[in-house]
């Protein structure tokens, strides 16, 4: 079965094929964060999100190039620098940083490139698509120095969010204080420079301003991916006007379909309303970290919900991530040592595996909840046969196989803790003492390995340790 995506731009799912004529190589773009603040956990479903679908994609055979902006300039990124009292540069440093530091814990596979819109190459290629478009009489400067996109010269305006043209061209005269623009729904290029954008501007054929948002995701996505791409993600909240807009402005400089499969993830929710900044009911990554969760039970309880379904954030949740994980990782332990170092039991083709059920569950437009309840299945399965003795070490030998292919794309399988060298000694002094029948001595090592917080156990393959 060939994977399936939902796109937003037919409102189906479709099968999905990459314009690689090999049918191999994936081009995707992913929307980034706005550096000005410490990205908020429903910011991270979105990245999480977008993992998962790399990850999957990789795992069925496909090579996937990935880029991620980082907005490192817009009204709030000025604001809070000036705020700071610190250059531009200077700020959005320490929330990129901060963004690295978080992707990590949360496991979330890194991106190819992560284009900053400040970054010199990237203005020019904004300022060199804007005239192109100013060329074709499609972008106009107004009478306060910004340019626009005039919308009523793409008449595919409001394909992806499925909006009339007509509705974003009210009659009448239309009150608008803030812009000189023709029409209400066109909308900024090039931003002319403000009082309070201080020492924040570039210069450009329209004199001193800085980028529309919009634009910036325009030119990075097609300078580093190409005129067209597979997929293009974001959150729903992207769709309308970002989205459109990157359609309109890529697809009038280029004469090419901009991106083939739009997938958008729903808003991760706190008491019925988005998590946003601006209403104040956010968590950080931090924050939860601070309470005591890890990067991995936050991943779990962001990834375990179908990404076109609103997510709705409570601690409990986080609870309930965390014993679902103890489950999994007793599971892997109790799989480990009852393979006892045998080699994988071959699988009969004709049977599909359970993992081969989730990776099918994940075809299916990601299908997680169906992947993981497939997986929740197998894992009661096993334990079962596990208690019964009708499971051998090499049937759990090939469950443990079967994992670690799944977790190339859960990525949620416990941490490898780094044994203490002090620990090591004593397991070497153990085994010495073993090898000469001192089993007295033997038990008293167990004991003080035990009191420094690791178990060991005697496996043909020598001693293992876990950590307790
Ligand atoms: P922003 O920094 O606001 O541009 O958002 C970065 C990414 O996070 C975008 O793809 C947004 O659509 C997404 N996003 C923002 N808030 C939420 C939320 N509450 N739930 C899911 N995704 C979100
Ligand atoms: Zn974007």
């Amino acid at each position: 079965m060939p994977v399936s995506l939902f796109n937003t731009a037919s409102r189906t799912a479709e099968p999905f094929l990459p314009l690689d004529p090999a049918g191999r190589l994936v081009k995707m773009y992913t929307c980034g964060p706005t550096v000005y603040n410490y990205a908020h956990i429903g910011n991270f479903r979105a990245y999480i999100f977008e993992d998962l679908l790399q990850r999957h994609l990789e795992a069925r055979g496909f090579q996937v190039e990935r880029v991620m902006n980082l907005t490192d300039v817009d009204d709030k990124t000025i604001a809070g620098c000036r705020k700071a009292g610190v250059p531009l540069a200077e700020f959005t440093a320490r929330f990129k940083a901060a963004f690295f530091e978080d992707l990590a814990a949360l496991r979330i596979k890194p991106a190819d490139h992560y284009p900053a819109a400040t970054a010199p190459e990237h203005i020019a290629r904004m300022i060199a698509m804007i005239q192109a478009l100013q060329a074709q009489d499609i972008a106009y400067q107004a009478e306060d120095g910004s340019v626009y996109f005039r919308i009523a010269r793409f008449p595919k305006y409001g394909c992806l969010a499925h909006l009339n043209l007509e509705e974003l061209r009210p009659s009448g005269r239309i009150q608008n204080d803030e812009y000189e623009k023709e029409a209400i729904g066109d909308f900024a290029l090039w931003k002319s420079w403000q009082e309070g954008d201080g020492e924040v501007f570039w210069e450009s054929p329209w004199g001193r301003g800085r980028p529309g948002w919009h634009i910036e995701c325009s030119a990075m996505a097609t300078a580093l991916l190409g005129p067209q791409l597979d997929i293009h993600c974001g959150g729903v909240d992207n769709i309308f006007p970002h989205h459109e807009a990157e359609i309109a402005q890529s697809e009038c400089v280029t004469g090419l379909q901009f991106a083939r499969y739009w997938l958008h993830c729903a808003h991760l929710m706190v008491d019925g309303q988005k998590m946003s900044k601006s209403a104040g009911n956010f968590y950080t990554l931090r924050d939860l970290l601070e309470r005591g969760y890890s990067g991995r039970e936050i991943r779990y309880a962001l990834l375990s919900v179908h990404y076109r379904l609103p997510l709705n954030f409570t601690l409990p949740g986080l609870d309930a991530a965390r014993a679902a994980l103890s489950r999994l990782d007793a599971w892997v332990e109790r799989l480990a040592t009852h393979s006892a170092g045998a080699s994988p039991a071959a699988t009969d083709p004709s049977v599909p595996t359970p993992a081969e059920d989730f990776l099918c569950a994940l075809d299916d437009d990601l299908n997680i909840s169906g992947a993981l309840g497939r997986l929740f299945d197998w894992l009661r399965d096993s334990n079962r046969g596990m208690d019964s003795g009708e499971l051998s070490p090499a049937g759990a030998a090939r469950a443990l196989a079967d994992f670690e292919r799944l977790n190339t794309i859960l990525a949620l399988a416990p941490e490898q803790a780094a044994v203490p060298t002090e620990v090591l000694a004593l397991v070497e002094e153990r085994q010495a003492v073993r090898a000469a029948k001192d089993w007295g001595r033997s038990d008293q090592l167990r004991d003080a390995i035990a009191a420094l917080g690791w178990t060991v156990k005697d496996t043909k393959q020598g001693p293992q340790l876990t950590r307790h």
